[in-house]
């Protein structure tokens, strides 16, 4: 065999090494973030009525780290496909209206057991109905305007975070 060949065959079998390696490394650490993050969008009333400071700090005194962020505007696409479960609700449009109305703040937040912790630290959907101290009742001003979101489920945190965020846009510290 020649010298050459030697070498690109070693090359080639050390790139599927390596290959392999960053898989299961991949693998191991979102199996470390499953169960530990949610996406949460401060929505636009919040950020119109000045409330990003006061939001963030209440994340920030709930234990929850926040390991992506940015300040951004959905499109009408955008708002769609991120709602897109609710496609057939009556109140869709009102809600892509909504969404699209001004800017938000997106954020990838973690903390053990954060879906339910951060439905929790929240409140109900309908501000009316939200828990005293919760961040709907003190910034929310209605069922369509409600100050805040946050992920429903282990894998729609993920998918959500996707949505606004890459790989390099996290940090550990
Ligand atoms: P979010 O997904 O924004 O965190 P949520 O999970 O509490 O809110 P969903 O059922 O997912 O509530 O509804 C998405 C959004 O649609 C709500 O935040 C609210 O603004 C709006 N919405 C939900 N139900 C109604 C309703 N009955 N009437 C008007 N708007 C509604
Ligand atoms: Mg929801």
């Amino acid at each position: 065999m020649s010298k050459s060949l030697k070498s690109h065959i070693s090359i080639k079998h050390n790139n599927f090494f390596a290959t392999k390696i960053l898989t299961i490394f991949a693998a191991q650490k979102s199996e470390k973030m499953a169960g530990k993050i949610t996406l949460t969008m401060i929505k636009p009333d919040a950020v119109k009525n000045g409330h990003i400071g006061n939001i963030l700090a209440d994340i920030n005194n709930a234990g929850f780290k926040i390991k992506a962020m940015k300040l951004t505007q959905l499109s009408t696409a955008d708002a769609e496909s991120f709602y897109s479960v609710h496609r057939e609700r009556p109140f869709f449009r009102d809600l892509v209206d909504f969404m699209t109305s001004g800017p938000i703040v997106a954020a990838v937040l973690e903390k053990d057991n954060a879906i339910e912790d951060f439905r929790k630290l929240i409140g109900a959907t309908n501000p009316q109905e939200a828990a005293e101290g919760t961040i709907r009742n003190k910034y929310a001003v209605s069922i369509d305007a409600n100050a805040i979101h946050g992920s429903d489920s282990d894998e729609n945190a993920q998918i959500e975070a996707a949505f606004h965020f890459a790989g390099r846009d996290f940090y550990n510290y």
